[in-house]
């Protein structure tokens, strides 16, 4: 058990590209505990591995009332539609910007068990998945933005939740969720972003 500091945005180590987990051992548990401890700590809803300074494909992701995950070695094989979201990044606070997202993404994976999963999701966690994978990837929310100007500095102060719909927390903290690790259809809309 262990928080770790996260990498500002500005870390080499963020545009690295992580290596492929070969074996789930004690290593990657330890990892992956520490992660959530980074997690919970900052309140996120997602962490990948480059965050804490390790290179490797392993992201958490921990959306409010849900149980927090492992995801290894993640791909995004498939995305669905297309909306402007507000986004944010624990390795950027008190900064959020509007990026162009999947409205749903299937994700594969393996789980902290080794085990292959295959995650639907849509809105938020399609939302957090994508994030973290482009993280494992070398990927900033930033690099999506389509001009400087549509990231802004947030009024509030960092750990402040409420009073404002457009919170520093849409993404990291985030109070919809549209779908979790579901084998839901994924038709139903419940758009909570413009
Ligand atoms: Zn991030």
């Amino acid at each position: 058990m262990a928080v770790k500091t996260i990498r500002y945005i500005t870390d080499p180590v963020l545009r690295r590209k992580t290596k492929r987990v070969l074996k789930i051992d004690k290593t990657i548990h330890q990892l992956v505990d520490d992660m959530l401890d980074t997690l919970e700590k900052c309140d996120g809803a997602g962490l990948a591995a480059p965050q804490i300074g390790i290179s490797l494909k392993v992201a958490v992701l921990w959306l409010p009332d849900e149980q927090p995950f492992a995801i290894i070695n993640p791909e995004v094989v498939k995305r669905i539609g297309q909306r402007e979201v507000e986004e944010g990044c624990l390795s950027l606070p008190g900064y959020q910007g509007k990026v162009k997202r999947a409205v749903s993404v299937t994700v594969k994976c393996l789980d902290i068990d080794g085990r292959p999963l295959r995650i639907r999701a849509k809105e938020l966690l399609a939302q957090a998945l994508e994030h973290e994978i482009d993280h494992l990837n070398g990927i900033v929310f930033t690099d999506l933005l389509e001009s400087p100007d549509k990231l802004y500095k947030l009024e509030q102060k960092p750990g402040e939740k409420t009073g404002g719909q457009s919170s520093q927390n849409e993404l990291v903290i985030g109070d919809s969720v549209g779908a979790a690790v579901s084998k839901e259809p994924l038709s139903k809309g419940n758009d909570n972003d413009a």
